[in-house]
């Protein structure tokens, strides 16, 4: 089966992830079942078993905010060793597209189109590998984009049962055909400050929530550098900068308060904090240090999201023979940790290695003209058979 090929029918099918029930939901939401059916189609010419599963209402409405059907596709060869996994989810297209982004199309060594880079095209070469491989089983998610929740999680904790979740996983985001073996953890909160609300010609009666927010952040600022800045990873990562491989930080990518005129006293007043970490840190440690920051400062904390990080054995035997596979290729062999997650942690609680590496560069991943290399299509496709013929 030839992964182009593939590809293109792929990313005809708009397959696009929402967060909340907009308008766009009736346009996108039975492309998820067309696109299930359509995967079906394809790996029952190869596969002994082929199922669809539908994610439970239950848990659909109790972990998945938008309301309509995601489907999750496993096919199974054989006694499994590995999983392939790939999401078949989009972000939506917004603007600055020179053609339709659901009507693929290819310039020079370029596959263009919503989702060639992120993820069709690993999901199309890993496909493409199945087929040819025995022992082995793939499972198609949906989901990812907007945080893995009805895609991945629920595969993990809902189907391990009818399918057991092998050793060895490989998920085929976007790496430039590099070996992530791990992404960093994150902690999002929220520092929350309280005033008196009044009106703005008479601020002697209130008490300003939003400047007691100013000055805290600061203050919080210089615990988090007290605390962390001698802090380093000793992993390589995907984004070769310096401060990649330490724990950073950013405020106020969401700010609030509870006025929106210009003439009122804010009484309240909270800003976001976005911490990434470091495998090495944990969730729970880096926790109550920004918690004990805050509480510092006068704000309350209150906790958005926790995770950890992951990071799979450089001894792991999928790591290995990914090494040996891109050396008989005459690639070049580099081993990184990604900056922001994957659904790699899921798979991590579960007690398998999983591993990252898939065609095409995670820059050109969510931007208008996302394309992905043709060239790296068969190349991750051959990897993919090679590395676990080896396993
Ligand atoms: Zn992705």
């Amino acid at each position: 089966m030839d992964p182009v090929e593939l590809l293109k029918e792929m990313i005809k099918f708009k397959t696009v992830s929402l967060k909340e029930n907009t308008e766009e939901v009736k346009e996108y939401a039975p492309e998820f079942k067309r696109f299930a059916e359509f995967m079906k189609g394809i790996l029952e010419k190869c596969a002994d078993e082929v199922k669809v599963y539908k994610v439970d209402d239950e848990y659909r409405k109790e972990r998945c905010r938008a309301d309509y059907d995601r489907y999750i596709i496993i096919a199974r060869k054989g006694d499994p060793k590995l999983e392939f996994n790939g999401h078949y989810d989009v972000v939506p297209p917004g603007t600055g597209w020179k053609r339709d982004p659901f009507d693929p199309w290819i310039e020079g060594n370029k596959l263009y189109g919503r989702g060639a880079v992120d993820m069709k095209g690993g999901l199309a070469s890993m496909t493409s590998a199945f087929c040819e491989l025995d022992d082995v089983q793939l499972v198609a998610v949906p989901d990812e984009e907007i945080g893995g929740a009805c895609g991945t999680e629920y595969r993990v904790n809902v189907l391990s049962k009818d399918f057991p979740i092998p050793k060895y996983v490989i998920i085929g985001e976007p790496s430039n055909l590099e070996i992530d073996i791990g992404h960093k953890g994150a902690v999002w909160a929220w520092a929350r400050f309280r005033g008196k609300q009044a009106h703005a010609s008479a601020p002697w009666l209130g008490e300003n929530a939003f400047v007691k927010a100013a000055k805290a952040l600061p203050l919080i600022e210089e615990e988090l550098k007290n605390a962390f800045s001698m802090v380093y990873s000793k992993y390589e990562y995907a984004m070769g900068h310096p401060l990649a491989k330490t724990i950073t930080v950013n405020f106020g990518g969401i700010v609030r308060v509870g006025t929106s005129n210009f003439n009122s006293v804010p009484g309240e007043a909270e800003f976001s904090i976005d911490l990434r970490l470091i495998p090495e840190v944990e969730a729970e440690q880096a926790r109550e240090v920004l918690r004990r920051a805050v509480e510092k400062a006068g704000g309350e904390y209150v906790e958005a999201m926790a995770m950890d990080g992951y990071v799979v054995s450089e001894d792991s035997k999928i790591v290995k023979v990914l090494e040996e596979t891109l050396k008989e290729m005459e690639l070049p062999v580099k081993k990184v940790v990604l900056s922001g997650g994957t659904d790699q942690r899921f798979y991590g609680t579960a007690g398998s290695d999983a591993v990252v590496i898939g065609p095409g560069h995670l820059e050109v991943a969510h931007t208008p003209n996302e394309w992905v290399p043709i060239d790296h299509l068969y190349k991750a496709k051959e990897i993919y058979v090679r590395a676990v013929k080896k396993l």
